[in-house]
């Protein structure tokens, strides 16, 4: 499998980005691929969610910025399989830097080439922060595809057609020609709220193909694990939102693998729609959600 980068994006904050970030790269991790995680937000929630201490000069800033290796911001978690470039707020300041410097949009595609052409990993998450600033439009162009996360509440529509919108831009301007989202993943799903059933029907309804069939539970055991610092597989291993984000996972890796298989059949039609009940533990899942 060639690294694959994904961004995890919506600029609508506390949708679930960093809590979709921490435990699908924990689980990917823990399915056997090898996995970087990126913490593109100033708040570095991904970091101290993984137990990671945040240092002065240890994110993608100097990277971003100067000339500094990237692969020397590359920190080991305690979990196999699992790396991580931190985060920390010195990235504030890239949001003010990046527009004055030249080539200001693909700073951080170029930081992550050599990363990408060393080929230690196979998935490349990217954790970004809750805005439509420099550092997403960074990653929409370094990244090759997106999973938006939408949190199952009403203006869930608005948050993905502003993505949406910065999408078709990227694409048009020849920035980032093949972007494209991998796929939409319902999160804090209630399933006492008729509120969180409608607005799964409706997003379903506009996004059939692209949707993932699992969803992730509202579940007090995810928002509790990062104050442990610790991905849900860890603290909770027996949970609901832990098996959710793990037949995420195992969701995502199908997408990918269709995508390669299509790529290298030529098949000029990506083809990354998952027949998702065919997932184990899939019903399960979405039953008890
Ligand atoms: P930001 O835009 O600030 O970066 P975010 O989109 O990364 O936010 P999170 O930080 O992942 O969102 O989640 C926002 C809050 O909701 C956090 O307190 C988190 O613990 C909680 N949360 C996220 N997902 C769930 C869930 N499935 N069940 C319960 N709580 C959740
Ligand atoms: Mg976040």
């Amino acid at each position: 499998m060639p690294t694959n980068v994904i961004a995890v994006a919506n600029q609508k904050g506390g949708v679930g980005k960093t809590t979709t970030s921490i435990n699908l790269a924990a689980s990917l991790a823990s399915q056997g691929k090898r996995v970087l995680l990126v913490d593109l937000d100033p708040q570095a929630n991904a970091t101290s969610g993984l137990g990671v201490e945040k240092r002065e000069g240890g994110s993608v800033y100097e990277a971003l910025v100067g000339d500094a290796l990237l692969s020397d911001q590359i920190v080991r978690t305690a979990y196999e399989n699992l790396s991580i470039i931190p985060g920390e707020v010195n990235l504030c300041g890239a949001e003010i830097d990046l527009p004055r410097m030249e080539d200001c949009l693909h700073r951080l595609q170029r930081a992550l080439h050599s990363v990408r052409m060393a080929n230690v990993y196979d998935i490349i998450l990217i954790d970004c922060p809750p805005s439509l600033g420099s550092l997403t439009l960074n990653a929409f162009v370094a990244t090759d595809s997106l999973v938006v996360p939408i949190q199952c509440e009403y203006y869930a529509l608005e948050g993905i057609s502003m993505v949406q919108r910065l999408i078709d831009q990227v694409r048009n301007s020849g920035d980032n020609p093949d972007l494209h989202i991998t796929g939409i993943v319902m999160t804090m799903y209630d399933g006492r709220t008729r509120l969180s059933q409608q607005v799964l029907d409706e997003v379903r309804e506009h996004f059939a193909e692209t949707i993932f069939g699992t969803t992730i539970p509202r579940a007090t055991r995810l928002a509790e694990a990062p104050s442990h610092g610790q991905p849900a597989l860890a603290y909770d291993p027996d949970g609901l939102g832990t098996a959710a984000y793990d037949v995420l996972a195992a969701e995502l890796i199908q997408r990918l693998d269709g995508v390669t298989a299509a790529s290298v059949a030529e098949d000029s039609t990506p083809n990354n729609v998952v027949d998702a009940t065919a997932l184990q533990n899939l019903d399960l899942v979405q039953n008890q959600a």
